[in-house]
């Protein structure tokens, strides 16, 4: 009696206070992803959150005390937050890392031409998408264009007016509904309605739209080559289900993560014992690559840095020591079970909306290709502990043996020879423009990292 596996649901097991918590979260978080559509603005938005709770410019430190919080921001797209444990930061870190970037539209270095008497913006794909689910939806315009003698920030929010991408009605669509859903609607077809009007003869469409835009932002056609302009949906996060149960909103891979465990080390002990860490990462989407992404040796640098803070004759074993010893959450979505759509998954192993927090033990393709794969020792340390602490979690794969796959970046902070578990947020319609999470799952996770920050040692 008693020995079989149960699973446990967040609502279940909360008591009131914290289905009161539950709820109040997720109308701080909701804010956070209304504003939060990009990675810059993740970040901006990141360290506004962090100064309001005490958390100064790391170059602001001549030396770091236990207690301390401290920030810092790699070329305005990651941000990592510290705050100072008892234990020397030589002896390890307690890290958390999500990714702030999410699937979108980027407008193409020469974006904008006209066709029929209509003006469009080129656009090349970000991360993996359903290309059919972006079109015919409102969409917003975030980013910033370098002049030569300046920049100047776009912020278009879609509320005032939109871009979109048009499709085909269906009395034509003979053609494209026959073939498969990836070749339905092409690369080359997602371009962006930007206007339709010309005042007089003289002007070409083009140009009347380039207008608008010197206008506006002071630009010509050229400054789009320096530019990083992204096109998002137009669509508010709000709550889904007459209970209200769930969070439906764009970006929430992994934005979830990056949210929650932001407020886990605003929450967390005022000096806790191993030093706190949270970083949000760029790039993960398109594989982690370059100096934002968490292959660049962002993190590793400001590990390095804080140390030398704290040691007078810092060396580089130092550091290397402090990462053999350093746990890490890799924080980022897993896929919830869909009961409509049930063939890619493996329901004995598959994560569940409302569960609790997932914590994957690996993820990856095939023969686990391309995944950390947390040793026994480590799920069992952290199982403990969250069960210690009364975080509900869950366990999960992603989908059936063979059935896909993806990673995290778990496996390149596994490199820096730390600690590593890939745990996160179980979502439905993961990449898609209205993604959807359980309040309570987007609660547990807070409450997990929380602890993991307060306890694990
Ligand atoms: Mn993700
Ligand atoms: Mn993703």
């Amino acid at each position: 009696m008693g020995l079989e596996y149960k699973a446990k649901y967040a609502f279940e097991e909360a008591n009131k206070k914290e289905k009161k918590e539950i709820f109040a979260f997720s109308e701080d978080y909701k804010a956070f992803l209304n504003y939060a559509v990009t990675e810059r603005r993740c970040v901006k938005l990141g360290v506004r959150l962090a100064e309001k709770n005490g958390f100064k410019p790391f170059d602001s430190f001549k030396a770091l005390k236990p207690g301390d919080k401290v920030y810092s921001v790699n070329r305005d797209k990651n941000l990592v937050l510290a705050v100072i444990g008892r234990k020397k930061i030589a002896d390890g870190v307690n890290m958390i890392g999500a990714h702030i970037d999410s699937p979108r539209l980027d407008l193409k270095p020469m974006p904008l031409y006209e066709d029929s008497k209509i003006a469009y913006l080129k656009t090349h794909y970000y991360g993996g998408i359903k290309k059919y689910q972006w079109l015919t939806i409102p969409l917003a315009l975030y980013g910033k264009i370098v002049k030569k003698d300046g920049e100047v920030d776009v912020e278009t929010d879609g509320e005032d007016f939109a871009l979109v991408i048009s499709d085909l009605l269906p009395h034509l669509a003979g053609e494209q509904m026959k073939k498969s859903m990836s070749e339905g609607v092409e690369g080359e077809q997602l371009n962006l309605i930007a206007g339709s009007m010309t005042e007089s003869g003289e002007d070409s469409l083009k140009e009347n739209i380039l207008k608008i835009l010197n206008e506006k932002y002071g630009i010509t056609e050229e400054d789009f080559i320096s530019s990083e302009l992204e096109a998002v949906p137009a669509i508010k996060a709000r709550d889904v289900g007459f209970d209200r149960s769930i969070v439906g909103g764009y970006g929430q891979d992994d934005r979830v993560c990056a949210y929650t465990a932001m407020r886990a080390i605003f929450d967390c002990n005022a000096v806790p014992d191993v030093t706190a860490m949270c970083v949000w990462a760029d790039k993960e989407e398109i594989g982690s690559m370059g100096n934002t992404g968490m292959q660049s040796k962002f993190t590793e640098n400001f590990i390095a840095e804080m140390i030398a803070l704290q040691e007078k004759n810092y060396n580089d074993l130092m550091l290397r020591r402090a990462m053999s010893a350093s746990y890490c959450i890799s924080a980022d979505v897993a896929a919830a079970y869909d009961p409509s759509f049930p063939s890619p998954y493996e329901k004995t192993n598959s994560a569940y909306l409302g569960r609790g927090v997932v914590m994957e033990k690996y993820v990856g393709a095939r023969g686990k290709s391309g995944s950390n794969d947390a040793s026994a020792e480590l799920m069992g340390k952290i199982r403990k502990m969250l069960d210690d602490s009364k975080v509900v979690w869950q366990f999960g794969e992603l989908g059936k043996v063979d059935g896909g796959g993806g990673g995290t970046v778990s496996q390149y902070v596994a490199n820096l020879n730390c600690n590593v578990i890939d745990s996160g947020v179980a979502l439905l319609s993961m990449h898609s423009p209205f993604e959807l999470a359980s309040k309570g799952d987007i609660y547990y996770a807070y409450k997990g990292y929380r602890e993991f920050y307060n306890k694990f040692d």
